[in-house]
């Protein structure tokens, strides 16, 4: 097997699909390796660090040497970005898409690039939080004064939300979360987080331990209900997702008005379609008149490029060499694992779940 490595194109993007340690892996597995000149830099991986594990560093148009049966790997979204599936579907490539890896499967584990990244993000949402905000996170007792705990709200607690609970515990602030799937309750108080429970809101787990997307009548109570909690907060950190969705809204331009001057908001779920805070941008940082700080953090794991790139290549190389048989990599649609991700084939988009919103 032949692997190529591109570097990335999209704006502000940083990471890179495998680092050297998993190109030495792929390498002692008999593969060839082909990376892309200065595809590491984003992640301060210089060119020379690739040959030392064994890759050739070739530029851009050198790379297309793979063999016939190309396959091309990455995060597509292809449920929100089903254009995309098509263009790639058109190269006659098949196309991997590393977000729809069945998360529930356990030797699926290694390869859940979601999970690895969303990780991240929390963290680093969590720091972003605590530097915007302009008082301290933990409890101070100084001879100049004492300064009171951040009280931070978490909305959303999968992966992404559990542990900007965790970051923003050990920074010492007092923290609550929420979320609609009523089964993350003892994993937040596992935490030290207290679970806020709303009275007008059901459990709304959907499938594959995701969420379902709230009716306009659940979604208008919890933006009302919540709303009272949101005042009470000094920070707010959101990261709900419907898979497929736009980001629900959870923070409305009512709830924001009831801030207090200096709070700030943490927008993971930012996006061009609308996030989890009503006005938020993705990649802008918004004072409202209010004094309260937005931030529409959408690309967080690039920001922390060097971590994010050695967890993304562990997954990406875990799905090649678990693909390869007999030293030929091989899509066996018989295996849930990768029918599961396989989003376009023989110039068709081909995954189920794309169907309908690729067939115009
Ligand atoms: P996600 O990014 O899709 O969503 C983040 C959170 O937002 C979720 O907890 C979701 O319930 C919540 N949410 C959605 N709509 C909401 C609303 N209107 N109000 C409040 N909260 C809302 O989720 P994720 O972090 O990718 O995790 C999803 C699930 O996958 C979790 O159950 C997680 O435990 C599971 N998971 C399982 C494995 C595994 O079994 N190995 C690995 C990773 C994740």
């Amino acid at each position: 097997m032949k692997v190529a490595v591109v570097k990335e194109t999209a704006p502000a993007e940083r990471r890179v699909a495998l680092v050297p340690d998993a190109v030495a892996k792929l390498r002692s597995a008999g593969h060839e390796v082909l990376v892309q000149t200065g595809a590491g830099a984003g992640a301060f991986l210089p060119d020379e660090s690739y040959s030392e594990a064994g890759a050739t560093v070739v530029p851009a148009e050198q790379l297309a040497v793979a063999d016939s049966g190309q396959a091309v790997l990455g995060m597509f979204a292809p449920l929100t970005d089903p254009q995309l599936a098509k263009r790639l579907a058109s190269t006659g490539a098949t196309a991997l898409s590393l977000d729809l890896i069945p998360r529930t499967l356990s030797r699926a584990q290694p390869m859940d690039a979601l999970t690895s990244q969303a990780n991240i993000a929390g963290y680093k949402a969590a720091l972003v939080a605590a530097a915007a905000f302009g008082r301290f996170f933990p409890l101070l007792i100084t001879a100049a004064g004492t300064a009171r705990p951040a009280k931070v709200l978490v909305l959303g607690t999968g992966v992404a939300g559990l542990q900007a609970i965790g970051t923003a515990r050990r920074l010492g602030a007092v923290v609550s979360a929420y979320d609609v799937r009523p089964e993350t309750k003892t994993e937040v108080q596992s935490l030290g987080a207290t679970f806020i429970e709303l009275t007008s809101v059901g459990p709304a787990g959907g499938e594959g331990g995701y969420a379902r997307a709230l009716t306009d009548a659940e979604r208008a109570a919890q933006q009302a209900e919540l709303a009272d909690h949101i005042a009470r907060h000094d920070v707010v950190i959101t990261t709900a997702q419907v898979p497929g969705r736009r980001p629900p809204l959870l923070v409305t331009s009512e709830a924001l008005k009831s801030m207090a001057p200096g709070s700030v908001l943490v927008d993971m779920g930012a996006s061009t379609l609308g996030g989890n805070v009503e006005g938020s941008a993705p990649g802008e940082t918004i004072v409202a008149d209010n004094g309260i700080t937005i931030i529409g953090a959408d690309n967080l794991p690039s920001t922390m490029a060097a971590a994010a790139s050695a967890m993304y290549a562990r997954n990406i190389s875990s799905l090649l060499l678990y693909m390869v048989k007999d030293g030929q990599f091989t899509v066996d649609l018989a295996d849930e694992l990768v029918a599961a991700v396989v989003i376009a084939q023989d110039g068709k988009v081909v995954h189920p779940a794309l169907a309908t919103s690729a067939a115009e």
